[in-house]
């Protein structure tokens, strides 16, 4: 997959750092996500490439559940992380939560003070972000800087007891209040919190801070790379500041740009919002840029792998089309999705010519990409159903498909030629008529007929009933995170189409949750998780062309 192109930039750093020996040549990687949402096509990229570079290079890759923040952390979340990482197609060497190092943080914790290197602070949040300065003026140090390790060890023991209040003191790196890195403005490393883990429940009330934890788990686990998103590079310092004092393995952080994907929202932050609003219906709504989602929309795992491959690895942060991730799953499934007729907005032809009451079966193929895939006799008969828009009343000049005078070809069966129609008082078309031709059945035609257009139909004798849910954008802005109207006024109010009634082949009404078809000339589907015996459910997994392209211009 990976072999023809070229290295990004930390395989070449993971290169040199085999061939100087570091670590005896030892890669391990790991993917620290927080248990506070499901995973989102951002997570996607990291998982492919932490996981990538320990397949690639021969090393190991952990799943870390970066889980100090007790609040808004949930087993139900941890379930649906290991069940996305699996679908994806990744296994993890360890699984570790940074919960389970608490008791280990909180001795670094003590190591610290008694090295100096850590003080119990009284100040008030609103004192510490006053003192703490600006970017252009150093901070001012805590009355509380100097307390002697004593003291401090006896109020750190005394803020894991629970006899403080909390917000009553945290515990501090003392590094330096005038450094440029307001970073290193004395961080905090613990708060105190009296709230219920969803793994130690109650054993703690003081919880470590995200730079104190994550650096120190890395570290812990011995992982050699450690690799994060570029918000983190003002941490680093603090990063290899903690390692250093604590003298312990020396994890390194490397950072690449975050995924950022047109025409989509993407922090846990405000997918929560969209699902708690209701303006989606779950985090596995079709619409949503989650793992879980994509996998419920009809996408394949092959597909976010290939699109994450394709989006690379880069050091600044940029935006991608979604339209590539489109592309992806187009270019799989029509490799390997079987082509199926389904009629979204059926109008009934009826051949006069045709006797009644006779059916023949008409042979097609599974798959043209795909020999290998065969073939399906699908019925045929007098009265079939075409889409309502392959008929036209008046149609324009270069209209090929069906009109009074024209002919087309019926997909796989005969050509027709339309011969008239008949309309409801509201001017609907309620029936067309046509007459075939009995020489022109498709691989064995005789009739030396040349048609311009091709249109897909069932019998109507035979075709089922199904829900089918068209699926667009849900936002109608590029960047909807970044403009200044709030993103939830931002939701496309026609990303959900629903048809309740649409007609499908009667192979297709055995389809079952996650299998994928190409319906012909409409596009790419999935059979829903709410099909039900009787009436199965398609989304509309994505369409054949790139309509939004085409719309654009650029197409
Ligand atoms: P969010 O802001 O969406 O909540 P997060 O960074 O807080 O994301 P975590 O669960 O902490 O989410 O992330 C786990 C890992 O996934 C981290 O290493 C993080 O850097 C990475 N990650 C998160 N979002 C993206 C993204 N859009 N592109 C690439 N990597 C990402
Ligand atoms: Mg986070």
């Amino acid at each position: 997959m990976s072999e023809e192109r070229s290295n990004n930039f930390i395989e070449d750093i993971i290169e040199k750092d085999i061939a100087d020996g570091k670590h005896g040549g030892r890669v391990h990687t790991r993917f620290p996500p927080e248990p506070n949402g499901f995973l989102h096509i951002g997570h996607a990229k990291s998982i492919c490439l932490n996981f990538g570079l320990a397949r690639r290079f021969g090393g190991k890759c952990n799943l870390r559940f970066d889980d100090t923040n007790p609040a808004k952390e949930k087993a139900d979340y941890v379930a649906s992380i290991k069940e996305d990482i699996k679908w994806l197609g990744f296994e993890w060497a360890e699984e570790h939560f940074a919960s389970d190092y608490f008791e280990q943080l909180y001795q670094y914790a003590l190591q610290l003070i008694r090295d100096g290197h850590a003080y119990v602070d009284d100040a008030s949040a609103e004192e510490i972000a006053r003192l703490k300065g600006t970017p252009t003026e150093p901070g001012k140090e805590s009355p509380c800087r100097n307390r002697s390790v004593e003291e401090n060890l006896d109020l750190f023991e005394r803020m894991r007891k629970g006899e403080f209040r909390e917000g009553e003191k945290v515990l501090r790196a003392k590094i330096d209040m005038a450094s440029p890195n307001m970073h290193l403005r004395d961080p905090l490393m613990y708060r105190i919190k009296f709230a219920h883990h969803h793994r130690t429940g109650d054993n703690w009330c003081i919880y470590p801070m995200y730079d104190f934890a994550h650096g120190q788990s890395d570290s812990m686990e011995a992982i050699t790379h450690s690799i994060c998103t570029l918000e983190f590079v003002v941490h680093r310092p603090l990063y290899d500041w903690f390692i250093e004092k604590l003298n312990i393995f020396p994890s390194k952080q490397y950072e690449f740009a975050r995924l950022n994907l047109s025409y989509t929202v993407m922090s846990k932050r405000k997918l929560l919002q969209l699902v708690e609003e209701k303006i989606v219906d779950g985090w596995d709504d079709p619409r949503m840029p989650t793992i879980s989602a994509f996998r419920r929309r009809g996408y394949t795992p092959a597909s976010i792998r290939d699109f994450c491959e394709k989006v690379g690895v880069q050091r600044r942060d940029n935006m991608i089309d979604v339209s590539l991730l489109e592309y992806c799953i187009r270019e799989d499934l029509n490799k390997t999705a079987t082509r199926v007729m389904a009629v979204l907005d059926p109008v009934k032809l009826v051949i006069s010519n045709y006797p009644e009451n006779s059916f023949e079966e008409m042979e097609t193929d599974n798959n043209p990409e795909d020999p290998s895939a065969g073939t399906r006799k699908v019925p045929f008969g007098r009265e079939l159903y075409i889409e309502r828009e392959d008929f036209m009343e008046n149609p324009p000049k270069k209209f090929f498909r069906l009109a009074v005078g024209n002919m087309v070809r019926l997909k796989s069966a005969y050509i027709v030629k339309c011969e008239n129609f008949e309309k409801d008082a509201d001017g609907n078309i309620t029936v067309i008529y046509c007459s075939y031709i009995p020489e022109s059945r498709s691989s064995q035609d005789t009739s030396g007929l040349k048609v311009k257009g091709t249109i897909h139909w069932l019998s109507a004798a035979h075709a089922k009933q199904a829900e089918v849910r068209l699926y667009d954008r849900l936002f109608l802005t590029e960047n909807p995170a970044g403009e200044e109207a709030d993103f939830r006024e931002l939701v496309n109010p026609d990303s959900l189409q629903v048809i309740p009634d649409a007609m499908i082949e009667p192979s297709l009404a055995e389809a079952k949750p996650g299998d994928r078809f190409q319906f012909m000339r409409k596009g790419y589907f999935c059979a829903d998780m709410d099909s039900r015996e009787g009436k199965p459910v398609f989304n509309r997994t994505v369409t054949l062309k790139d309509t939004w392209a085409k719309m654009a211009g650029k197409g």
